[in-house]
């Protein structure tokens, strides 16, 4: 890729180009962008790239993404801890919290169950959630992994484990379509899936 630019420009269109969702054509006008830019503009994009990287890590309780030892959503007081929602990745948050009314916390599992990929229970985050629902307070699980093979084995997976601790487990229900990802999910649809949750 780049042939005819200057090796440095067909670099980093290398780099661009390895970035989810980017082709050669889209790299290359980026490219021109930067090289368009101010350079206190192009130093402040390097910089938030490594600031990213350098800062974000997992909360250590829920596992979601975070700044701090524990995210925005564990360390603000206001949040109802007596529900958890179960979900594979941080998208999950997100796509919930842009729902802009559930208040509970979140457990992220960072991953799914998948027997044939080898991913079993010691490869995602389900012993933390079970530790953390030994705790009182929490009366609500709602699993809002994804409608996918995955997503479902490990629902099931999951609400097996918590049954003999007497919580309410509940399911978000169908409303989110056969085989779709919790994060792509449209708000008004998440929201009647949630409404509409069911105990399992
Ligand atoms: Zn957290």
């Amino acid at each position: 890729m780049g042939k005819g630019f200057p090796v440095v420009m067909a670099r980093l269109m290398d780099e661009f180009c390895r970035m989810p969702g980017v082709g050669a054509r889209s790299a290359e006008r980026m490219v021109f962008h930067v090289l368009q830019s101010r350079p206190e503009d192009v130093a402040s994009l390097a910089r938030a790239i490594e600031d990213v990287k350098r800062n974000v890590r997992f909360c250590a309780e829920c596992n979601n993404l975070s700044e701090r030892e524990l995210c925005g959503i564990c360390s603000d007081d206001k949040r109802d801890r007596s529900i958890i929602c179960v979900v594979e990745g941080p998208n999950g948050v997100m796509a919930m919290e842009r729902m802009g009314f559930y208040n509970g916390l979140y457990h992220v599992l960072l991953g799914s169950l998948s027997p044939i990929d080898g991913i079993g229970p010691s490869d995602i985050k389900v012993d933390e959630l079970v530790s953390r629902t030994s705790d009182p307070a929490v009366r609500e699980v709602i699993i809002a992994t994804d409608f996918t093979t995955e997503g479902e084995t490990t629902a099931l997976f999951v609400s097996g484990l918590m049954r003999k601790s007497g919580i309410k487990i509940t399911r978000l229900a169908r409303g989110v379509p056969e085989g779709a990802c919790v994060e792509y999910a449209d708000v008004g649809t998440l929201q009647r899936a949630y409404e509409d949750r069911r105990a399992v």
